[in-house]
């Protein structure tokens, strides 16, 4: 039987279909974002979809001042069309080395493809002026905003319009990622404010200052903090006074991340605080994934320190 002339061009048709080659999109170069933490990766995921190719430099369980750098970064900064960063010097130690070897001069600062997540975040612990003194590594104010999750969406704003900026042919697709992700946040928001209600009130100790905007927004109290400023580890002075604090205040629990643990565990046996390990990025466990993920688990973890 020999088939029509219609008939043939229809299964012509679903043969290109089945092979994928009417998805042009999908055939031409996703677009190459290199950001610097795994969580920053997740966002742009969620906005660029299949628009983007993304890889984070460090993997959640590094110090985020001090990601020890590796020789792979140097190639993929260099081929990278768009570098998404925390900003507020929180990647000063590390990213302007590699940047200078990488030789790409599309992300470099002021350039369209630098993508900076902290425009119009509410800094906290802002300096009166810029001071790197005695090797503080928070000269800009607080960096770790991303901590809170209503700041995230600044930074999700931040990729959506960094992305436009540079492939302004896709920016209703950014737009549409854009608007969906953020509805997203605003029901894990309101989830993570219930969930979070026993975390009110509480105190807490903190190795190194990264805390505040978690506690801000869930309502935590400081007490103080393992190292004397931002980077610079105690003295043994400052470790007696911080544990009478600790009992005087009846702080409930210590949280560290990429820190070694003996301090931690000197205060717990001192003190008889809790001592939680809680990485400041997605990606340091395997079910931090996402960013969503991470602060869920987050927000879990203390509530369950705490109970
Ligand atoms: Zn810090």
């Amino acid at each position: 039987m020999k088939l029509s002339m219609k008939c043939r061009w229809r299964i012509l048709m679903m043969a290109f279909a089945a092979a994928g080659l009417f998805a042009c999109p999908a055939l031409a170069q996703p677009i190459r974002v290199v950001t610097t933490f795994p969580d920053l990766a997740d966002i742009t995921r969620q906005i660029g979809k299949n628009l983007v190719s993304v890889e984070s430099l460090a993997t959640g369980v590094e110090d985020p001042h001090g990601v020890p750098m590796k020789p792979s970064f140097v190639p993929r900064l260099n081929r990278a069309n768009v570098l998404v960063l925390t900003g507020l010097d929180d990647e000063h130690s590390w990213l302007p080395a590699l940047l200078e070897v990488a030789s790409n001069p599309k992300i470099l600062l002021g350039q369209p493809g630098y993508i900076d997540c902290s425009v119009g975040i509410p800094v906290l612990e802002a300096p009166s002026r810029l001071d790197r003194a005695e090797g503080d590594l928070h000269p800009k104010g607080n960096p770790h905003y991303l901590l809170d999750p209503v700041y995230a969406k600044i930074a999700a704003q931040n990729i959506a319009v960094g992305l436009a900026r540079n492939f302004p042919q896709h920016q209703a697709e950014f737009d549409r990622n854009l608007k969906a992700y953020l509805a997203e946040l605003d029901t894990w928001i309101a989830r993570w404010e219930k969930l979070a209600a026993p975390l009110r009130g509480v105190k807490y100790v903190e190795y190194h200052p990264e805390w505040v905007y978690f506690a801000n927004r869930f309502g935590l109290k400081r007490v103080g903090s393992v190292e004397l400023k931002p980077g610079i580890e105690p003295t043994p002075n400052h470790l007696v006074q911080l544990a009478q604090q600790i009992k005087q205040e009846k702080a409930q629990v210590l949280i560290y991340g990429s820190q070694n643990p003996r301090i931690p565990q000197q205060l717990q046996n001192e003190t008889g605080i809790k001592v939680l390990r809680l990485y400041t990025s997605a990606g340091g466990r395997a079910e931090t994934d996402t960013y969503i993920k991470w602060i869920d688990y987050t927000v879990r973890s203390l509530v369950q320190a705490v109970s």
